[in-house]
């Protein structure tokens, strides 16, 4: 018997089960490898909240996971347990033409509001700077009507990190087990464990961490949990024998992005499909706005090699906070899960902060607002 079995194998699940055993908790982790698991899609920015637009929770949320993340990859480090892709680098938000100047400057003034109100980012990692510079610092730009530059970003490579966080927790004990959970066990109201396949695995807390596909647990629990899949399709360019390493992320316009990566790699994303289904797959519309929003703002981009393209199902809960914590409805049932398009950067740390949970401590932020049970009708 376990303590604990995690459901799920994305980056929220193998963070639960990892932050759960270091503290001493046997646990199973159960995955069944879907298509469209958007851990393996993700782009991988970390905003660190300074040009977050979110509520109040989930600003204080993103914040805590961001500084959260160096002493996560220090312990993975300290358990040799490979490369995550983490590093610091600097964001631009950028206006292109007219249309996006509007948004740019609705976006400046919440976030300058913001730092006034809270102090973050730091005056000298948020500054506005001229198109030159913009240009100088991703050469590809095209027109700059706009550009805000914050130091306090970063990035992470989804499955690096995904493949760290298990490894790191099976040296320490985490058994993980491929297949599907049909079912949460639930004896007298309590979590008794799952129904894998066609065995059970006992255990006395079940954490549901399933992304997109995590209603299909909670609904039978009677716990109605609001989260459908958003898919989002990115591209992988090349860019052989530029610095990329060294260039900010672009942000900031009409939801699309680039992030850049060492060694010439230039990530176009993404799209936003709400209602999409579970549909894992690559159309012809999406690829043209994905490269069409790219190359709007970076006309530069034009020669690059298309390397891959990649789909992900985004876990997207109906008032676009994650949630967190116990299900009211059985004693000892967690969930993680509702991310959205910030999961690689909350992810973490909302596995730890719901392992805490389920060990009986006093997570370090309030889950009040992620609960669960403000789906309740
Ligand atoms: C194109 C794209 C770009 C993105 N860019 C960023 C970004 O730049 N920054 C950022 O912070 N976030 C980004 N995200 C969001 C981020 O990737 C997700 O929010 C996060 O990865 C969700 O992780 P998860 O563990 O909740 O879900 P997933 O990664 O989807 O994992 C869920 C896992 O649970 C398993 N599972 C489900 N049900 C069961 C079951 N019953 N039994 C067994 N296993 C089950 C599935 O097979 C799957 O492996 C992006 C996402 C996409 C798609």
């Amino acid at each position: 018997m376990s303590d604990v079995v995690v459901v799920g194998g994305g980056v929220v699940g193998l963070s639960a089960a990892y932050h759960l055993v270091c503290e001493g908790a046997r646990v199973t982790l159960v995955d069944r490898s879907d298509a469209g698991q958007a851990t393996a899609a993700g782009a991988g920015i970390l905003s660190g909240g300074a040009l977050s637009r979110g509520t109040d929770p989930l600003h204080e949320l993103a914040v805590k996971a961001f500084d959260y993340y160096p002493a996560l990859i220090a312990r993975l480090e300290a358990d040799d347990a490979g490369d995550t892709g983490y590093a610091r680098c600097p964001l631009m938000l950028i206006a292109s033409d007219e249309r996006d100047r509007r948004e740019f400057e609705a976006a400046r003034a919440a976030i300058f509001a913001r730092q006034a109100a809270t102090g973050r980012p730091a005056p000298e990692d948020l500054r506005e700077i001229a198109p030159d510079e913009a240009r100088r610092l991703f050469p590809p730009l095209g027109d700059v009507h706009g550009a805000l530059l914050s130091r306090a970003a970063g990035r992470v490579d989804g499955r690096l990190l995904a493949r760290a966080l298990r490894r790191a927790g099976e040296r320490r004990g985490v058994r993980i087990r491929q297949g599907s959970v049909a079912r949460v066990l639930v004896e007298h109201g309590r979590a008794a464990g799952v129904a894998v396949d066609r065995e059970e695995l006992r255990a006395s807390s079940v954490v549901i961490a399933g992304g997109a596909w995590s209603p299909a647990l909670t609904d039978a629990l009677d716990m109605p949990v609001r989260v459908a899949p958003q898919r989002g399709q990115i591209i992988h360019l090349r860019l052989a024998g530029r610095p990329t390493g060294e260039w900010p992320i672009i942000s900031g316009f009409r939801e699309h992005y680039i992030v850049a990566w060492p060694g010439g790699r230039i990530v176009a994303g993404a799209t936003r499909e709400t209602g999409s289904g579970f549909e894992p797959v690559l159309t012809a519309g999406g690829v043209r706005e994905v490269l069409s929003q790219a190359m709007r703002v970076a006309p530069g981009l034009a020669p690059a090699e298309v390397v891959e393209m990649r789909v992900g199902l985004r876990p997207l809960s109906a008032d676009g906070l994650p949630v967190l914590g116990p299900l009211p409805s059985v004693e000892g049932a967690y969930v993680a899960t509702g991310h959205g398009p910030s999961g690689l950067q909350l992810g973490p740390f909302s596995g730890k902060i719901v392992g805490d949970a389920v060990l009986g401590r006093t997570p370090d932020v309030d889950l009040a607002p992620f609960s669960p049970a403000r789906f309740r009708v």
